[in-house]
């Protein structure tokens, strides 16, 4: 029986999966797209389930039973997609694509039956405890032993030590698919600790943005040439399967576009026989060169910049000047201005050497190594990796105003794991005997607003008071203690009849655990 250890970056949009072979980093390979899988889902007529390029491909002409970018719904347990009869969470299309990347691992590595294929899993740095969870979730129903789930900035810049050897603070900026994060990471060499800071990004950023606004501007043009409505299939007066197909090819034409202007200054996109139009074939011909590019997505530039510029004026646990190394990671990152923008903000140059999308897959695989009990080094002390709350948590209070209800937060964004607050409250009514505590998550870009409504709720308890008080007399001891596996425990105790009241929730599910 072997011992198997893979480093996994479950992409919005692509997936890569990383093993040492004599120390270095090698991917595992998919038939069709190379190293990086598109996390893709597919189901045809008959059933069968695509994943990777071929779903990519089909969903380019049948974009109804396709399902792209679900990662950005998990633990979204509203959230579900049927295609061709068959429903899936957003957990379920998760572990189909890690069982992809299971089969490609036992074939590339020869694994037998009995084999452990041991995996560490990213995700981005803002996923909330919920969503790290469904995440382990679909790494084990993949066949995976999940040895940890650690987030994607920490990954790429375990990456980024281990090939430069740093020491400093360190900037990561990951602009993927669909999500756009920022994170400062501490790297001590000598302690081999890797302690994240702070953390902030925008979840709704990110290629596919660029992609979409390059779309809009090709379909203009079509639509100037052709006199027809083309903003849905039924204006458009094209059938089903031609309206698809013009869409599909003009979406895969607009990427092109985009990746072609990151290595060159003009690009000509060529679509023959796009659909029928006046009894005769319509070919789409159009040229795009970067400025055009660069002035019609403008409004993109802002939004990374200002984001940043924001993260940078209002945490206090970094100063601009304090930042060491400025790491780009994900594959929009390779956009000449967005690159530019961020090398401008810092005053300084970022790294070449290494390939931005790859950073995150090959961290996890060090990361995956270190659990495997061969020392390379026995001076060295075994890595550390320091995380923090990414979502502050509290329980629902009455505003001074004696009418609103807020959030009154106990564990704060940027708490390092595990930690423990508390707080001390008290009662609203007169001869109270039953306490409600309403357990929120900050949600996301929230962290300021107190209104209650603006966040998430995860869970109650209720502590029943033995000998009954005057409104604001009795004294309520709030404690949050959050373990390093996301697993939250609330504990309430009456200080004067010292009755006490816990509950542990593991996120994800409402059905808490009373004991
Ligand atoms: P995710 O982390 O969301 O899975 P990736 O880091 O793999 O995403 O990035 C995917 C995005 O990067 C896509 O929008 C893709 O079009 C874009 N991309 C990849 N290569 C380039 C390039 N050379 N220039 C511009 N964009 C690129
Ligand atoms: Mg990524």
């Amino acid at each position: 029986m072997n011992e198997i250890f893979v480093g996994i970056d479950l992409g919005t949009t692509n997936t890569l999966a990383c093993y040492l072979r004599r120390g270095r980093p090698n991917f595992i390979r998919f038939a069709g797209s190379g190293e990086m899988l598109p996390s893709v889902l597919y189901v045809d007529e008959e059933k069968n389930i695509f994943v990777g390029e071929k779903a990519k491909k089909r969903g380019v002409i049948d974009p109804l039973n396709v399902i792209r970018s679900s990662k950005t719904y998990m633990a979204d347990f509203d959230k579900t997609w049927t295609v061709h009869g068959k429903t899936f969470t957003p957990t379920k299309v998760a572990s189909e694509i890690l069982q992809e990347v299971k089969r490609q691992i036992i074939k590339k590595l020869h694994c037998a039956d009995d084999d452990t294929i041991n995996a560490v899993i990213t995700v981005p740095a803002y996923f909330t405890a919920n969503q790290k969870d469904e995440t382990k979730k679909a790494g084990i129903a993949a066949g995976f032993n999940v040895l940890q789930i650690i987030t994607e900035p920490m990954a790429a810049a375990v990456a980024v030590v281990h090939e430069l050897g740093l020491d400093e603070k360190i900037f990561v900026v990951d602009l993927g698919g669909g999500t756009f994060d920022i994170s400062v990471l501490q790297a001590d060499q000598k302690n081999r600790t890797y302690r994240a800071l702070d953390i902030d990004g925008d979840r709704k950023l990110g290629g596919d943005d660029f992609d979409a606004l390059i779309y809009d501007y090709f379909i203009g043009i079509i639509q100037s040439e052709t006199g027809l409505d083309l903003s849905t299939q039924k204006k458009s007066t094209l059938d089903y399967n031609e309206y698809y197909s013009m869409t599909g090819r003009v979406r895969e034409a607009a990427e092109d576009a985009k990746i072609a202007l990151s290595e060159q200054e003009n690009y000509t996109a060529d679509l023959m026989n796009l659909f029928q139009h006046d009894g005769k074939n319509y070919d789409f011909t159009v040229n795009l060169t970067r400025e055009k590019f660069n002035e019609i997505c403008q409004p993109l530039y802002e939004k990374v910049t200002s984001r940043i510029n924001k993260f940078i004026a209002e945490s206090d646990k970094f100063k601009l000047d304090e930042i060491g190394t400025v790491i780009l990671a994900g594959g929009s990152c390779h956009i000449p201005k967005v690159k530019s923008d961020v090398e401008n903000i810092f005053g300084k140059r970022t790294d070449t050497q290494l390939d931005l999308g790859t950073l995150v897959a090959v961290g996890a695989c060090f990361v995956a190594e270190t659990f495997s009990g061969v020392k390379t080094d026995i001076e060295q002390p075994q890595e550390k990796f320091e995380d923090i709350i990414s979502h502050s948590l509290g329980v629902e209070v009455l505003a001074s105003d004696g009418v609103s209800k807020v959030l009154s937060k106990i564990i704060r964004k940027g708490d390092v794991y595990p930690c423990q607050k508390t707080k001390l409250y008290t009662t609203t009514m007169d001869e109270q005997t039953t306490i409600p505590i309403y357990i929120y998550e900050a949600g996301s870009d929230c962290e300021n607003i107190a209104d209650i409504d603006a966040h998430e709720f995860y869970g109650d308890l209720s502590l029943e008071i033995e000998e009954t008080a005057p409104a604001g007399v009795p004294v309520i001891n709030v404690t949050f203690s959050y373990d390093k596996s996301g697993t939250l425990e609330v504990t309430a105790r009456d200080e004067k009849s010292g009755v006490n009241k816990s509950i542990k929730i593991k996120k994800g599910s409402r059905d808490s655990e009373n004991y």
